[in-house]
C-alpha cells in the first residue's frame, strides 16, 4: 500500500533553535519512518517579515537545510527541497486567490494577532494577508494526506481545507485533496528568560550554539522566580529550567532535583551545572554532525537541488490539473 504523504515546511528567517526542533523537526523526523514526506525551506513565506531587507534568506536557507541534516532528516527518506525554486507554488497561489474570499483571510486569528505583536515590521501587506493561500498552494501541490501540526495550530489548516473544497465545487472536479491535520505533542519549552522561545526576544538556545554559547546560557536561566533565597524551597513545576531537564537528565537525576529543590538541599546554580552536563552530552552528538555537514555546502546544494526536481514533477502534474479544471 502506498504510504500516506505529508507535508510541512519551516520559514528560513533565522538559525533554528530548541523551541523549533522539539516543536516541529524532531516529529519530522519520527514521521520520515512511516510517510512519504516532503519538506520544504519556506522562503517566500519569509518574506511576510523580512521584505524590507530579506538579504539573509539565502544564509538562512542554507543554515536551515544544515541543521535539518544534522538533527536527522534524510535525503533518502525525505524530500528536501526550497520553495522559491518551484514557481508552481506561486502559480497555484495566484489562481486560488481568485476564489478566495477577503472576509475569510480577514478573520484569520494569526494575521489579525501579528498586527499587535509585530511592532518592528508593518504586517498589514497583502502579501502577509494572503499566506494562508499561499500556505494552501504549498500544501495542496503535494496531495497532501497531513499536515503535522500542535494542537493549537489545527484550526490553521481549517482555511486550507475550506479552500480546497470552494475550489474543488466551483469547478466540479476534485483536483485537491483536503489536508488533514497531524496532531502531535509538544513539549512546553520556553527561552531562557521564561518567553516563548523566539529569535526576536533574543532569548533562544539554538542548533548551531558551541558548547561556551549554551553553558552561559543555562547560567542566565530563569529559575522559579519565587526562590529568592538559597535557602528558600523551590518548585521544579514552575521553574523555567526544568522542563530542559526532563528532555536532557536521566529519570533517577529528575527525581533527585524535584526532592532536593522542594527540601531547598539543591540550589539553583548547582542544578544549571548538572543541566549544562547533561545537555552539551545529549547536544554534542549534533554539533559534531553539524560542523560535518556545513564544512559541505556543495553537498548541502546537492541535496536540495535533487529534492527540488524531484519536488517539482509533483507539482507540476498538479498546476496542470488545476489549469485543466479552470480550462486553461
Ligand atoms: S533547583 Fe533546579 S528545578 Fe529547582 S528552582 Fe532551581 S533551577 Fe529550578
Amino acid at each position: 500500500m502506498a504510504k500516506k504523504r505529508i507535508l510541512s515546511g519551516m520559514q528560513p528567517s533565522g538559525l533554528l533553535h530548541l523551541g523549533n526542533y522539539y516543536g516541529a523537526l524532531k516529529n519530522w523526523i519520527e514521521l520520515q519512518e512511516q510517510f512519504e514526506c516532503f519538506y520544504f525551506v519556506a522562503d517566500w513565506h519569509s518574506l511576510t517579515t523580512l521584505y524590507e531587507d530579506p538579504s539573509h534568506i539565502k544564509k538562512y536557507t542554507f543554515e536551515v537545510a544544515v541543521d535539518w541534516l544534522s538533527a536527522g532528516l534524510d535525503p533518502g527518506k525525505s524530500t528536501l527541497f526550497v520553495q522559491s525554486r518551484i514557481p508552481e507554488h506561486a502559480e497555484l497561489h495566484l489562481i486560488l486567490s481568485m476564489v478566495v474570499p477577503v472576509p475569510w483571510l480577514e478573520r484569520n486569528p494569526t494575521y489579525k494577532e501579528k498586527q499587535v505583536e509585530v511592532k518592528n515590521v508593518d504586517m498589514s501587506s497583502y502579501g502577509f494577508l494572503g499566506y494562508p493561500v499561499l500556505q494552501t498552494a504549498d500544501i495542496v501541490l503535494y496531495n497532501a494526506d497531513y499536515v503535522p501540526v500542535g494542537i493549537d495550530q489545527a484550526p490553521h489548516l481549517e482555511i486550507s481545507r475550506e479552500i480546497v473544497r470552494r475550489f474543488n465545487g466551483l469547478y466540479k472536479k476534485k483536483v485537491f485533496k483536503e489536508p488533514q491535520a497531524k496532531i502531535s505533542e509538544i513539549p512546553k519549552l520556553n527561552g531562557i528568560d521564561g518567553r516563548k522561545m523566539s529569535k526576536s526576544y533574543n532569548n533562544a538556545i539554538y542548533l548551531s550554539d558551541t558548547e561556551k554559547d549554551i553553558t552561559k546560557k543555562v547560567k542566565a536561566m530563569l529559575t522559579d522566580p519565587a526562590r529568592g533565597l538559597r535557602t528558600d524551597p523551590g518548585d521544579p513545576d514552575v521553574c523555567n529550567l526544568f522542563p530542559f531537564h526532563k528532555l536532557y537528565s536521566p529519570e533517577d537525576m529528575q527525581k533527585e532535583i524535584d526532592r532536593d529543590c522542594r527540601t531547598a538541599a539543591l540550589g539553583c546554580g548547582d542544578c544549571k551545572l548538572k543541566l549544562v552536563d547533561t545537555m552539551l552530552e545529549g547536544l554534542r552528538p549534533h554539533m559534531e554532525r553539524r560542523r560535518e555537514i556545513a564544512a559541505k555546502p556543495r553537498e548541502v546544494e546537492e541535496i536540495l537541488e535533487e529534492g527540488t526536481r524531484k519536488a517539482q514533477k509533483v507539482a507540476k502534474a498538479t498546476l496542470d490539473r488545476a489549469k485543466q479544471a479552470i480550462k486553461f
